[in-house]
């Protein structure tokens, strides 16, 4: 089998890259290295199963070998992290529009099946503690306002699901489609505003942790190496074809409570700075409160169920950026 991962060089795109070639597959990466890293992949460079070409998803010709040439494709690329959102929304829009568009239409000139990696955020702002219900995949969505930029990330993603199925009922193309919830782990950087390694290493040089609003938000976290699992057993399940899944825990954390945690974890000195949303990220910020997975699809499919504890991640990310 050869595997095509788009945005392999990434946080999550790189450990699928690891479990592939564990599983013995061929596995070829397209990325463009703009969020990602030569460093995430470099110690399979010289593996002759694993082939790296660093380059933009939206460049045809390049794309149209790779699709033509692999058995399966993990669409991974995507500009992601609201701080870079709110910085490059063009790229943003651009990338998750453009070049999902780009997979779908050459995967389904070569039919070739295609994972297409989606996102929590396209819940949008809906606040799902007021009735106590979980997220589930037929949940409505609540976007903000279109001068709110956040919520570009959200719509561009939710289009891409929308093309995804579309090509699915329309073309019968074999489409699977996952919604991450805050994935962390090792290699995840802090610089695109993901909580986890910002904290993490604020705490470790003794710079305040900041964080924004008043932290009674809440999160659930996932390590990065249970999110790999799950798509590679989606990928593998043929009832998993033409339908969404939610990715995650349900156990859920406030951001206030974890920057105790990690400042307790790391011995630190840092102090932990509340700012607002405001001077965190610039005008076109909205957060929402809460956003935890109904998992029960996903387990019942295929007994989804991760492994690693909040604590054991958040040590993990510690002793990567400890090194
Ligand atoms: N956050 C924070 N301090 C930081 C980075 C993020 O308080 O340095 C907050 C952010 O406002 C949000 C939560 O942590 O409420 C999770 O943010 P992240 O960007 O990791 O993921 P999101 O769930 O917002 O996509």
């Amino acid at each position: 089998m050869r595997a095509l991962i788009t945005g392999g060089a990434g946080f999550i795109g790189s450990y699928l890259v690891d479990r592939l070639l564990e599983m013995g597959e061929n596995v070829s990466v397209i990325d463009n290295l703009s969020t990602g890293s030569l460093k995430n992949v470099e110690h399979h460079l010289k593996n002759p199963r694993f082939h790296l070409v660093v380059d933009t998803i939206l460049n045809e010709m390049v794309m149209k070998k790779l699709v033509g040439e692999c058995d399966h494709i993990y669409h991974m690329a995507a500009a992601v992290g609201v701080k870079l959102i709110m910085n490059r929304p063009v790229e943003t829009l651009e990338t998750n529009i453009m070049g999902t568009e780009m997979i779908l239409r050459l995967a389904n000139r070569y039919k070739k099946k295609v994972f297409i990696a989606s996102t929590s955020e396209v819940y949008g702002k809906i606040m799902n503690g007021e009735n106590a219900s979980l997220l589930s995949e037929n949940s409505d969505s609540m976007m903000g306002a279109t001068t709110k930029r956040r919520w570009a990330y959200a719509c561009s993603k939710a289009l891409d699901e929308f093309l995804a199925l579309a090509y699915f009922e329309e073309k019968k193309l074999p489409v699977i489609i996952a919604r991450a919830f805050n994935t962390i782990g090792p290699r995840q950087t802090g610089q695109y505003g993901m909580v986890v390694p910002n904290f993490v290493q604020k705490a470790l040089i003794g710079k305040p942790i900041t964080v924004y609003g008043d932290g009674s938000q809440s999160r659930s976290f996932t390590h990065v190496s249970d999110v790999v699992d799950a798509l590679i057993k989606l990928m593998s399940e043929p009832k998993a074809v033409g339908q969404i899944f939610n990715v995650g825990s349900s156990k859920e954390i406030t951001i206030a409570e974890l920057a105790r945690i990690v400042k307790e974890m790391t011995g630190s000195s840092s102090e932990i700075e509340y700012i607002t949303y405001e001077k965190a990220y610039g005008p076109g910020y909205e957060d929402m409160q809460r956003r935890c997975p109904d998992t029960s699809k996903i387990k019942n499919l295929i007994h989804f169920e991760p492994r690693n504890n909040l604590h054991d991640i958040i040590q993990s990310v510690i002793d990567y950026y400890k090194t």
